[in-house]
């Protein structure tokens, strides 16, 4: 298989490559050339397949011989053998129309864990062959850095530093990521926001020489490997719906910020698996609401939510979206990045709208909204709802006809966000996992926001 850039100002390169060089060398990002398509016999046969099964049928298209298979089986093996349910991402269905897809049961209780197990162990993985250390760096606002540091912590080959804003992440998120004492692992305390780790680290991979003396490797959720991992809980879950005689109008709502999440059920929705809609809800910081109902995709103001993962106004894989709604256009595509460059926004009208439209529903969730969803199923339903899947289930309740399904995604465990639990009187006892983290030392180095600050450290520990 083939990777080619959104720009199309790159060679084509492998699955391996594709994984290392994260972002295009052209700006752009990573696509498949062709995305594989399922016929209905496969997927009915691949509805009595394990999550593990399914993930190595599915990788198997993507890679295409470049692992071994029995490789990739261990890889596959390893990586979702950590998660605490057996079926990796069980669906509990709430009412007649909601069933709720968790995908929290991995090592941080947040589902990046279930792309970032699997990307450690591919970097373990490349080290080894490649024979050469790899070094992560990476920026986080809490569960990226966590997820990732516990896919890589103690593996051989593999270095890792973890930009995160000193004092701005939940306490439990910060915890997860510095009590990890194992060697390889480094993270710095940023004195500033988001923002500006993720502008310093921006500026690192875009020094090219400093890049590659130092093997530099991203984690970001413009990673392909990540955006494949994904793909797979969308087809296990419809299949767990489909088996109940309920494949008929399945859709699924998605708390999206990035834009990675619900692009992994575009994929999905277009190699065969029949979605009937994907639903994309956004918190307050609502640039990909505006976009689905106006066409205009341009960043606001900064607000922050009870559901901080989504708090995000630059979609970084948005870009992909564009791809393919501008029919595989490379061209098309770089003037609209151009545009964005120049104008700080794109627009899109007539016909492409109408498609966009049709592609997904999309809704933003104020924060007391987000609240009162919480506290509702909570009261009706005694199920406990985290901040970023409130978003989803909100969403969910708005576009899910009579005749419908809808599967909301729950993206973390309610205990990882506690603070805003708290707000509406409910009490919750943590994971016994969670309730270890206090009290453990701490390993952690406080930097001052420039990019020499973070550079120097960086010397040091590479
Ligand atoms: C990262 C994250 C999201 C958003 O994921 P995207 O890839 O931006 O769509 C939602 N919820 C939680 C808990 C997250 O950590």
């Amino acid at each position: 298989m083939d990777y080619i850039s959104t720009r199309g100002k790159i060679e084509p390169v492998g699955f391996v490559d594709a994984v290392l060089m994260g972002l295009a060398d052209d700006g752009g990002l990573l696509v498949p050339k062709q995305i594989p398509q399922l016929s209905p016999d496969t997927l009915h046969a691949w509805q009595q397949l394990s999550y593990p099964e399914l993930a190595l049928e599915l990788f198997s298209l993507y890679i295409d011989g470049e692992i071994p298979r029995d490789d990739l089986k261990k890889l596959v093996d390893d990586s979702y053998g950590t998660f605490r349910d057996d079926e990796v991402t069980p669906v509990r269905r709430v009412s007649n129309s909601l069933h709720i897809l968790e995908l929290f049961h991995g090592p941080t209780f947040a589902f990046k864990d279930i792309a970032l197990q699997f990307l450690g162990n591919l970097y373990s993985y490349i080290s080894q062959k490649h024979n050469s250390t790899i070094h992560i760096l990476g920026a986080t606002s809490g569960d990226t850095g966590a997820s990732a540091i516990e896919g890589v912590r103690g593996k051989e080959g593999i270095r890792i530093c973890i930009l995160h804003p000193h004092g701005k992440v939940s306490k439990v998120q910060e915890l997860q990521m510095t009590t990890v004492d194992d060697a390889n692992v480094l993270n710095l305390a940023v004195d500033g926001n988001f923002d500006d780790c993720q502008r310093i680290i921006k500026e690192l991979f875009a020094d090219v020489a400093f890049k590659q003396r130092y093997h530099l490797r991203a984690i970001n959720s413009i990673n392909i490997a990540r955006i494949l991992a994904q793909t797979v809980y969308y087809f296990y879950a419809y299949f767990q719906l489909a088996k109940q005689g309920q494949g008929e109008k399945v859709n699924f709502s998605v708390p999206t910020g990035n834009f990675g999440d619900i692009f992994a059920g575009y994929m999905a929705k277009r190699m065969g698996l029949p979605i009937h809609k994907l639903i994309l809800a956004t918190n307050e910081n609502n640039i990909l609401e505006r976009f689905v109902t106006e066409g205009v995709y341009q960043p606001g103001e900064f607000r922050g939510t009870h559901s901080p993962s989504m708090d995000i106004q630059v979609a970084s894989n948005f870009e992909r979206y564009l791809y393919y709604l501008n029919g595989e256009d490379a061209g098309t595509v770089s003037a609209l990045m151009s545009d964005f460059k120049r104008d700080g926004r794109i627009v899109i009208a007539g016909e492409a709208l109408k498609q966009v439209q049709t592609d997904f529903e999309a809704y933003g969730v104020q924060n007391d909204e987000c609240l009162s969803t919480i506290s509702s199923y909570y009261s009706d339903y005694s199920y406990l709802l985290d901040p970023h899947t409130a978003c989803g289930v909100a969403a969910a309740q708005r576009y899910t006809a009579d005749d419908e399904v809808t599967v909301a995604l729950s993206t973390a465990h309610p205990a990882k966000f506690d603070e805003a639990i708290q707000l509406i009187n409910i009490k919750q006892t943590a994971p016994s996992q969670i309730q270890a983290l206090s009290g453990k030392p701490q390993f952690q180095t406080r930097v001052a926001g420039t990019n020499e600050a973070v550079a120097e450290q960086l010397l040091a520990f590479f």
